[in-house]
Parts: C-alpha cells; structure tokens; sequence
C-alpha cells in the first residue's frame, strides 16, 4: 500500500521552486507585466448553471506533480502524453486544487476543502476566493468530502479548531475509519502519521457534526455520493441532478488530465489501491461518455468542467468553454 507521504510533499515543494518559469507559460501579454507585479495567487472563481442549482469551481492553489509520483505508466508513454499536451515532460505537472461550491437556495454545499495551510505554501486561499463571492465560512451549510487526502481535507481545520464553524461534515464512513484507524496509522510509515492525524484532527473538531455515508447514498437537493473507490478506500464522487441536467464531481478519480484520460490505467503514488483506482476510473469514464455527462474533477484544469470522449479503448479531456457556461 502506498499513502500520501510527507516525502511526497518535499519532493512536490522542491518541484515548485524549479517551476517558477511556468508562470504565464502560453500566455500572451500585451505588455509583459514585470515578474514582481505577479501576484502569487489571485481569488479565482467559476460558476456553472444546472437548472437551478449552480456549481461554483473555487480556486485553493496549485502544486507541482513530481514525475516519479505516477504509476503504472512507461518512460516513453509518459513523455509521449506529456509533449501531446503541450508540456515539458521534464517539468513536474502542475495542477491546480479545487473546491467546489453548490449552492441551492439557503444551502451552500461545499465539496471538499483544500489544503488550508497541511499541504504547502501554494494551496490554502479557499477563503480569499470565497469571499470574491460573497461567501464567508460561516454560511456554509455542508461540506462533503469526496476523500481525507490532506490536499482536500486541510482546510477543514486551523488554529482555532473547525474552520467551518456552522457545517455539517459528510463522510464516506470507510473513509473515515481509513484515516482515523489507530492500528492502520500506528502500521503506516512515520512520514505518514501527519496525515492520519489530519484526520483524527477533523474528526475530533467537528465532533458531533460529522456524518458518515455508504456507497450511494441520498444527500437531498438533488446530490447523491457514489462510490469511487481505490484512490483512497472510501473515495466518493457526487452525481448532481436537476431536472434533465446532471453533473457529476469526480474528485481525484481522474486527476491529471494530460495523462490518465489517454492512459487510463496509469495511477499516482497516493492511491491506496492503484489497480482498483483504474478499474473505477474506467468505468467512470465509459459510463460519463457514453451517457454524455458533464463531469468537475478537483485537480482538472481550472475551472474543471468538461466532458469525456472516447477513444479506441482510451478517452479524451472535453473542456466546457468558459463564456458558454455563464448564465
Ligand atoms: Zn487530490
């Protein structure tokens, strides 16, 4: 088995400081501002309607993906996908970390919550972008978390405890026992244990208001979990329906878009099951393309909505053009 591991991180932190030079990498610039007018992170956000619900794609931050972090994937292959997208093979990937925001009238439903400050210095901006909405982490109502990785779990918690100070916490309760089990975190690497403890931490924050949920269960508004597992044991996706319109939140099932949508079977180094994770990206990805359903994915490329298509045994990344999903 192999978990997120501290040693990950350093390696994805070292990868940041050589990627400086992707900064505005395709861009094109009228004037080319100076490197220091360049902000580190600006609040980013984009909103998607379905019927009367809308999906807001909230912008936490970004890391840097080390090469030696995907699996079951050849050297050559690897390259291929890479120079076939447009980027530097010998770059690590950088992809972006996003939350999602459902709002339905008086429910605010956030899915899941970045890296508040558990994952590097580029991710944690969640409420900086909330509030270019107008939104405070008060008013959110739920959060559901698609998995306890802490690059989507550590912005649950700060200094003073729960961030989210009025949120009922939806868990899948495999997940949950995962990530708080005392004799899986006591087996596991020490380079592990803080992320275990992340966990026990959330736990232990939101005391009485975390629920736990099982494979595909009804959250209300439209919003059922579906399970997804193999990334992490209790990796859940959210099937959103209103009226015709569906979207589904796939959360890390299909992560980097230069490379898993063309190899499926290709893995990263944090999933707990990466054969089970392939299996499930699999059908996933048949069933999105043949039943031609918009999907959101947390490390996609923002904003991350898009659809799949087919090719031969393989698949292909759809972006949803930006303007045309405005209201
Ligand atoms: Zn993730």
């Amino acid at each position: 088995m192999t978990v997120l591991s501290r040693r990950h991180l350093m390696l994805t932190a070292a990868g940041a400081a050589v990627a400086m030079p992707f900064l505005g990498r395709g861009l094109v610039f009228a004037q080319e501002p100076a490197a220091a007018a360049i902000p580190a992170f600006l609040p980013t956000v984009h909103t998607r309607i379905l019927g009367n619900t809308t999906v807001t794609t909230i912008a936490d931050g970004h890391f840097d993906f080390a090469k030696d972090l995907v699996v079951n994937l050849d050297d050559a292959a690897y390259g291929a996908a890479l120079r076939a997208a447009y980027l530097d093979p010998e770059q690590p990937i950088r992809v972006p970390v996003s939350v999602h925001l459902i709002r339905q009238g008086d429910q605010l439903t956030l899915v899941d919550a970045g890296g508040g400050s558990a994952f590097g210095p580029t991710t944690g901006h969640l409420a900086a972008s909330l509030a270019a909405l107008g939104v405070t982490p008060d008013q959110i109502t739920r959060i559901v978390m698609t998995h306890l990785h802490p690059d989507h779990a550590g912005g649950l918690v700060g200094d003073a405890g729960a961030v989210f100070a009025n949120a009922a916490l939806h868990v899948n309760e495999d997940e949950l026992a995962f990530w708080t089990d005392e004799a899986t975190a006591s087996a596991a690497p020490a380079d592990v244990q803080p992320f275990f403890a992340l966990a026990r931490g959330v736990r232990d924050a939101y005391g009485d208001r975390v629920q736990t949920f099982a494979g595909e269960a009804d959250l209300g508004g439209g919003i059922t979990t579906m399970a997804l597992p193999g990334h992490t044991p209790g990796h859940s996706g959210l099937r959103l329906s209103d009226g015709d319109a569906q979207m589904i939140i796939l959360g890390d099932a299909a992560a980097l878009a230069a490379l898993q949508f063309r190899h499926p079977d290709a893995g990263v180094a944090f999933d707990t099951d990466a054969g089970q994770a392939a299996t499930t990206r699999r059908n996933l990805l048949q069933m999105v393309t043949a039943d031609r359903i918009a999907v959101a994915g947390t490390h996609l490329p923002f904003p991350g909505i898009g659809h799949v298509e087919a090719r031969g045994d393989a698949f292909a990344w759809v972006p949803e053009d930006w303007f045309a999903t405005r209201a």
